[in-house]
């Protein structure tokens, strides 16, 4: 039998097994997402399942209404999150959430991580936002998140994680990394001297340039 988008399914592992080597995650942590451009349907991760042991039935195929289209297991908790800055964003078809260190630790004290390195801008489009505190798996959460993100590739979830999304699952894994290390190199020269962001003007032009080297990639 042929299973519903055995492809995009297939990705969804290969990248959280990645996010883990990466040390992105750890244990069951994190969650992430594809959409399928063709049908509108959303593969996500299963609830609390060890990755390394997954399959591609395990991913569970939703609408962007959360409702479930195939799969017999549980979609993660943070359905509602992803299927909202989809719903929100049409240019995003891949979605990776974390809760890299350096990143959540920005996150713990609800600051927004300054735009203090080129890829940063380039890659997410300025200072990484951080959404005000939302109990976890709810609508609330979601809805925040997604207004939050606004127009940038990466949001920060007050006392949780990062969120960062990209036109493909591809992307959205480079722009996660990119978020920790932000994050990292922020914490690091906050120790040595003053903050100094890239003006948001920077930042556009950057992004500007960044979205148009790798052309219709983005659907801006
Ligand atoms: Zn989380």
């Amino acid at each position: 039998m042929i299973l519903l988008l055995e492809q995009q399914r297939k990705k969804i592992i290969e990248i959280a097994l990645r996010a883990q080597n990466e040390k992105l995650i750890v244990l069951t942590f994190g969650n992430f997402s594809i959409r399928d451009k063709e049908t509108g349907y959303i593969c996500v991760t299963p609830s609390g399942m060890n990755y390394k042991e997954l399959v591609p039935e395990d991913i569970v195929v939703v609408d962007e209404n959360c409702n479930i289209i195939d799969g017999k297991r549980k979609p993660s908790i943070e359905t509602p999150m992803h299927c909202a800055v989809y719903r929100k964003r049409k240019d995003v078809n891949g979605i990776v959430h974390t809760h890299s260190s350096f990143a959540t630790a920005w996150a713990c004290c609800e600051q927004d991580i300054p735009c203090v390195v080129a890829e940063v801008a380039a890659l997410i489009g300025g200072d990484i936002k951080c959404a005000p505190y939302r109990p976890m798996g709810t609508n609330e959460l979601a809805d925040i998140v997604a207004e939050t993100i606004g127009d940038n590739d990466a949001v920060l979830l007050a006392k949780h994680g990062a969120l960062a999304v990209g036109p493909d699952i591809e992307i959205a894994f480079t722009n996660a990394v990119v978020v920790e290390e932000g994050a990292k190199v922020a914490y690091y020269a906050k120790s040595i001297g003053k903050l100094e962001p890239i003006p948001q003007e920077e930042c556009r032009a950057l992004r500007k340039a960044t979205i148009e080297k790798y052309g219709q990639k983005y659907n801006k």
